[in-house]
C-alpha cells in the first residue's frame, strides 16, 4: 500500500514489533488487530507493548493497573508523542 501518511504515521508509532509490513499504515494495522479482537501498539504505553500483547483484555488490565497506581493516569505512559 502507497500511503501519503506514511512517514508521519511512522514518527507517532510506538510499535517494536520487527519486520511488521503494516508499520506506518494505521488503516491495515488497525484492521488486522481488529480482526483478531486486538487493539494496534499504539493503545499501549511503551514498556508493556514490547510484550506484544495487543489483546482488549491485556489493555484494560494495564489501564486499570495505570488508572490505580500513585500517578493516577495512564496517559502519563503512553507515547508523548501521541497525546
Ligand atoms: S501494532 Fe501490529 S500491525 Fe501495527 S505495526 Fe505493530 S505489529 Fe504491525
Amino acid at each position: 500500500m502507497n500511503c501519503p501518511n506514511k512517514t508521519k504515521n511512522l514518527d507517532l508509532c510506538n510499535c517494536s514489533y520487527p519486520g511488521c509490513p503494516r508499520h506506518g499504515l494505521c488503516c491495515e494495522c488497525l484492521h488486522y488487530h481488529r480482526q483478531k479482537g486486538a487493539l494496534p501498539a499504539c493503545y499501549f504505553p511503551t514498556e508493556e507493548e514490547k510484550a506484544y500483547n495487543r489483546s482488549i483484555e491485556y489493555f484494560i488490565d494495564v489501564y486499570n493497573k495505570k488508572k490505580n497506581s500513585p500517578d493516577g493516569e495512564i496517559k502519563k505512559t503512553v507515547s508523548k508523542k501521541i497525546l
